[in-house]
């Protein structure tokens, strides 16, 4: 599907040499369904007269507007510059170009071209402009538009891109102004997400804050967003991920201040195309969520915050399983009694994280990835008190806890991980073993008692209990 964005004026061109000239005629922008921006030029070629095989235009690259300080292109052309179309006859000329856009870009932007035949050589400026209100009314495209105020901006576009399990989403928004006079921000945008593969999974993102300044009259904004994999719904009482499947944003909120006073806001409802991707498992990789409760304990003794040890614990399963252990952003707080057996944990745990989560039930349970339970793979709960044992694990939940009343032992702080890393691999299937099974000369992770856990290895009884589960939260 294509959308005209918008249809451009009447733009003159400034030649830098002394008579050969271009005069635009028309500068229209168009954004595909890939979210990329067309920009077609016609115009006449004055006081020159050459032939299509002498003529070459390109925009140069310094229309790669500019680059962030991590050198990443703010803009770029698809095809390395080179025109997708070009057409001159009788010295009336068109050419199309496309854009993709990278970061939060203001437009129209001023870009130079060049005119290079084989004996001439020409280069200008293009100035574009933004129609008159009346014109951008009428061709506001999209499926959902709405204005919500006569003059105020208004979400013309929109597209999600398809993603790998574990990045962050990428969106891409067209605002635009159609003001004669006033000028706006955008302060905040929210995105709308359904899923049809994870139940009771349709709402709001958190806001996410645009801070580039102003849009003037007759621009229009690109604005890029990252949506974060693992995301708090926008009222605070419903966490989600975007594990694989096919989701969709249904609906599209952007607000900001006038310059002139005032506050505006817009909704815009994409179309399926525009507004639905698929997030894939990466091949020979494989992401696994993590959500993880602590309690006040937790923090009182001492202990690291679960997210290091999760990702400490994670180099081992992925130089073994290619697993990659992914934990929200944050810690979540839950309460459990002091005097709770590990047992007991577990299933307060599912009730903790069910509501803390905003799951129609408890955490299920699952061999995998349930699809109550908003996308998320595993739950894991920690918690400063002893309990019976220094952590315990179901299909897809485990805990660990400060220290054995059984053993008499403190987990101190740097066995946090090897904890974790036995208990998630009983998550896979390992068992406990009291015998030390050998692997290239230690026992392994499953091994116990020892101590404490000191080992990081998986005997080949685990490894070949484990490596063909690898896979199993790969997504519902
Ligand atoms: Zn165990």
């Amino acid at each position: 599907m294509i959308s005209t964005l918008t249809v451009m004026s009447t733009v003159p061109s400034v030649i830098s040499s002394a008579t050969p000239s271009i005069e635009v005629t028309d500068v229209i922008y168009e954004v595909n369904d890939q979210g990329d921006l067309t920009i077609q030029v016609t115009g006449n070629l004055i006081g020159i007269s050459v032939d299509i095989s002498q003529f070459h235009l390109k925009i140069p690259e310094e229309f790669e507007v500019a680059t962030l300080v991590d050198g990443s292109p703010i803009m770029k052309f698809i095809d390395n510059g080179s025109a997708q179309k070009m057409m001159l006859r009788e010295n009336q000329l068109t050419t199309v170009f496309i854009l993709r856009t990278f970061n939060s870009t203001l437009l129209p932007i001023n870009y130079t071209f060049e005119i290079n035949s084989s004996s001439l050589y020409y280069s200008g400026f293009i100035t574009p402009q933004w129609p008159q209100q009346e014109q951008s009314q009428a061709f506001m495209g999209g499926v959902g538009a709405s204005v919500s105020y006569f003059d105020d901006p208004y979400i013309t576009s929109f597209h999600a891109y398809d993603s790998d399990k574990g990045d962050t989403e990428h969106v891409k928004t067209y605002v635009h102004n159609p003001s004669d006079y006033n000028a706006y921000n955008i302060q905040g945008m929210r995105y709308k997400i359904d899923s049809s593969t994870y139940n009771d999974f349709n709402d709001w993102t958190q806001t996410y804050s645009e801070s580039s300044g102003w849009i003037y009259f007759h621009q229009t904004y690109v604005v890029h967003d990252y949506l974060s994999p693992m995301f708090t719904s926008n009222d605070g009482l419903s966490r989600y991920a975007l594990n694989t499947g096919t989701f969709t944003v249904t609906e599209v909120y952007t607000y900001g201040s006038r310059l002139f006073g005032g506050g505006w806001n817009d909704y815009y409802y994409p179309s399926v195309s525009e507004g639905e991707f698929l997030v894939s498992v990466q091949p020979g990789t494989h992401p696994v969520f993590i959500a993880y409760f602590a309690n006040s304990k937790w923090w009182s003794e001492g202990y690291s915050d679960p997210a290091t040890k999760i990702t400490e614990a994670s180099r081992y399963f992925s130089s073994c399983y290619s697993v990659t252990l992914l934990p929200m952003p944050y810690s979540l707080y839950w309460y459990p009694p002091s005097y709770y057996t590990t047992s007991q944990l577990l299933t307060n745990l599912r009730i903790k994280a069910g509501d803390v989560l905003g799951l129609t039930g408890n955490w299920m349970l699952i061999d995998g990835t349930h699809p109550d339970n908003h996308g998320f793979d595993v739950v894991a709960g920690f918690t400063g008190y002893w309990s019976d044992h220094v952590g315990a694990a179901g299909k897809n939940y485990l805990v660990v806890t400060g220290g054995s009343t059984i053993y008499g032992n403190r987990l101190n702080d740097p066995e946090v991980e090897n904890v974790f890393q036995h208990e998630l691999s009983h998550c896979y299937g390992a068992k406990d073993r009291w015998d030390w099974e050998f692997w290239y000369g230690q026992p392994s992770v499953m091994s116990k008692p020892l101590g404490m856990f000191l080992f990081n290895h998986w005997g080949w009884i685990d490894y070949n209990i484990m490596h063909p589960r690898r896979g199993q939260f790969d997504g519902a």
